[in-house]
């Protein structure tokens, strides 16, 4: 029997917050109380109003497969939504419905590269950016841009990054896994060197948009000059804690639309009917708790950032969106315990979850091997115990 997995399954990374929750999820299981900072996913309850409509449409008997692209009304809805939020103009011909914002993004990407093309990704990155190219056959090209610069990178490093191979570039503000935004200013600079690159597609992944500690949101599709080779990614997953519901979208020209019906369509089919439901509802509906979700967040950055500051190895960077701090770690390198030694983000990672019993993601994974990220999705008290056995343990590593 062949048991050896196709070349391109050899090639792909396992997804390094999933990998976390699950080591976490077995020491819990072996009766260890681990603090959960791994996975970023709103710990609220989905609000009332989209459970109502989600109840509503099991009902109605919204029970059959849906439109390829996702039922009309959402469509419109998110319309609604990218006018009055962001005062882009978009039709429902222009948008898909997809599993959550990461088929959207996996789609748009096959949707746009294959082999032999290059997309640009700025890092670090949130884990599956640079696998969801290998997915699609192209070359991931990172961009690094460090903590010294805000993790963002300048219009003269994207400049001197593109190649005649250059397809797209892969854009996240608020940033998974720094908490970066870049602002309005920013954006103009990225936008005006994409303008002379007339083949080059440019793919913004906003699904933190609402956790914006900031201001507004502003949105690279904003520029006139570059809106038509944009393609918007958004859900209703980190606004209206809605994860498990998997509703994404993609906003993007109809040529790259028409192309993800056809991938979507010989893969997954439209996403699920009921969450449709919910979804529309929530972009439809009173506004109130995405407002106090983002309070409950903010609260918990300044908390984080607080504690964190005071361990000596971590140097923090003020996360302006989201909800990760990803402090560097390095000075931790070369640290001892029993018999092993601390090489990597990933070991200091490790490190935390078997001795502080504190769950994280080494920046590995996110192309910065020098930081580590905490989500801190969760409770203040959680938060003030974690960073607390966090800091014990640090404290306690010798060189
Ligand atoms: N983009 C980024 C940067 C993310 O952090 C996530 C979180 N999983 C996603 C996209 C995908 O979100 P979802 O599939 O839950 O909509
Ligand atoms: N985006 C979240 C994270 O980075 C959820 C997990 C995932 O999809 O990778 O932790």
């Amino acid at each position: 029997m062949n048991t050896t997995p196709s070349p391109l399954a050899q090639r792909l990374a396992a997804s390094a917050t999933f990998a976390m929750v699950q080591k976490a999820a077995e020491l819990r299981a072996a009766g260890i109380d681990v603090i959960s900072m791994s996975v970023g996913e709103p710990d609220f309850a989905t609000p009332d109003y989209i459970k109502e409509a989600a109840h509503k449409a099991i009902d109605e008997n919204y029970s059959k497969y849906s439109p390829v692209t996702g039922y009309m009304w959402l469509r419109e809805a998110v319309c609604k939504k990218l006018k009055n939020e962001n005062n882009l103009d978009y039709t429902p011909a222009e948008i898909i419905i997809s599993n959550g914002a990461k088929q959207a993004l996996s789609t748009v990407v096959m949707a746009i590269a294959g082999p032999g093309d290059e997309v640009i990704v700025p890092t670090p990155c949130w884990v599956s950016y640079t696998e969801m190219v290998k997915l699609a056959g192209a070359t991931p090209v990172s961009v690094h841009a460090g903590i010294e610069q805000d993790f963002k990178i300048t219009a003269a490093q994207l400049e001197a990054a593109i190649t005649p191979k250059s397809r797209a570039i892969m854009l996240c503000s608020p940033s998974n896994p720094t908490g970066a935004i870049y602002t309005k200013d920013e954006l103009a600079a990225l936008a005006a060197v994409l303008e002379k690159h007339e083949d080059i597609m440019i793919i913004s992944d906003e699904i933190y948009e609402h956790l914006n500690y900031i201001g507004g949101h502003e949105s690279i599709a904003q520029f006139p000059a570059i809106k038509d080779r944009c393609c918007i990614i958004n859900g209703v997953s980190k606004a209206y804690a809605m994860t498990g519901w998997r509703i994404g979208y993609a906003a993007a020209p109809k040529w790259v639309i028409s192309a993800c019906n056809k991938i979507q369509g010989q893969s997954t089919s439209g996403p699920c009917s009921l969450s449709q439901k919910a979804a529309e509802a929530a972009y439809l509906g009173p506004q109130d708790d995405v407002e106090r979700m983002r309070q409950a967040f903010m609260r918990r950055r300044d908390l984080i950032v607080k504690l964190a500051k005071e361990i000596d190895g971590f140097e923090v960077n003020i996360p302006t969106g989201a909800f990760y701090l990803f402090p560097r770690c390095s000075k931790y390198f070369g640290c001892k315990y029993g018999d092993k030694t601390i090489n990597t983000a990933d070991d200091l990672a490790m490190y935390l979850l078997e001795v502080a019993h504190v769950a994280s993601v080494g920046g590995d994974s996110f192309g910065a091997p020098d930081c580590i990220r905490f989500s801190y999705a969760t409770s203040e008290e959680n938060i003030t115990e974690a960073m607390r056995r966090v800091k014990e343990a640090l404290d306690a590593l010798e060189k």
